[in-house]
């Protein structure tokens, strides 16, 4: 339980001061933030709010969103991302996820083009703040309009060419990635430049393209089988539970987080 974080969307019901008393209520000590769950108070008084409580922030969710379609969207995700690590070096995250984006106006290998010279745009101000930006692959269904990189084998591919910065790493999501047959092979490739780890589950049918995740165990994925492959890399940091579903959130917050411990325990 030690390592167990949990993604603020998870349980949207509750804003940040509940989710902080919640969490630490029940002994879990780390916490994904999402941006939207900054809102309305000054940065301090967040981090003020996670520190009373015994919690850290893992990760802060989102940056990204690098495609344009001319010089002002290019500007204005650079701005973007760049107040993103300073809100995220403000709570003490060490991570901004970032979800890379993709334009439907644009074809894929211009998004891919554009989500690089981002990734790169930000590395210096990374580097000031202390804050890592992890790339996050996302499952090909969303390769329209939330990220053209979709495999890990692509974020490799990324990493290599910017020549693996320190700034930079990788936030391995199973949800997005337990299709691949080359996942085993990019995990091992990946090493050390994994700092992210996700987990969720595969449901069948799945209803909604973007909300319908599973609690791990509801679903196909082999999540300890991954688990086990990502560790091998050497990664011991947090284990996030991130999980966007319409069913789960008409749920009791309290009762679903009680599933969330227990689902942790049997099947991550
Ligand atoms: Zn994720």
């Amino acid at each position: 339980m030690d390592r167990l974080a949990i993604h603020t969307i998870t349980t949207k019901a509750w804003d940040l001061p509940t989710a902080a008393a919640k969490y630490s209520s029940v002994g879990v000590r780390g916490m994904g933030v999402w941006r939207q769950w900054l809102e309305g108070r000054p940065l301090t008084e967040s981090r003020r709010i996670l520190d009373d409580h015994g919690i850290s922030a893992v990760s802060l969710v989102r940056g990204g969103f690098f495609p344009y379609l001319n010089e002002s969207e290019k500007q204005a995700a650079i701005a973007d991302n760049l107040r993103a690590l300073d809100e995220a070096a403000a709570i003490g995250a060490p991570q901004v996820v970032l979800v890379c984006g993709a334009k439907t106006d644009l074809p894929l290998g211009e998004s891919r083009r554009h989500i690089e010279e981002g990734i790169a745009s930000c590395l210096e101000h990374a580097r000031d703040c202390g804050v890592k930006l992890a790339i996050e692959p996302l499952h090909p269904m969303y390769a329209d309009c939330r990220s053209a990189v979709n495999t890990l084998g692509q974020a490799n591919d990324i990493l290599d060419r910017l020549g693996c910065p320190p700034e930079i790493g990788i936030a391995a999501d199973v949800y997005h990635l337990w299709w691949d047959p080359n996942l085993s092979s990019e995990i091992a490739r990946a090493g050390h430049r994994i700092i992210g780890f996700h987990v969720c589950d595969w449901l069948t049918p799945t209803n909604d393209f973007l909300n319908d995740r599973g609690l791990m165990g509801e679903g196909c994925i082999d999540i300890k089988g991954i688990r086990q492959q990502v560790e091998a890399t050497g990664f011991q940091d947090w284990i996030e539970v991130e999980i966007f579903s319409n069913r789960w959130w008409s749920q009791d917050p309290d009762a679903y987080l009680q599933s969330i411990l227990k689902a942790y325990s049997q099947h991550v």
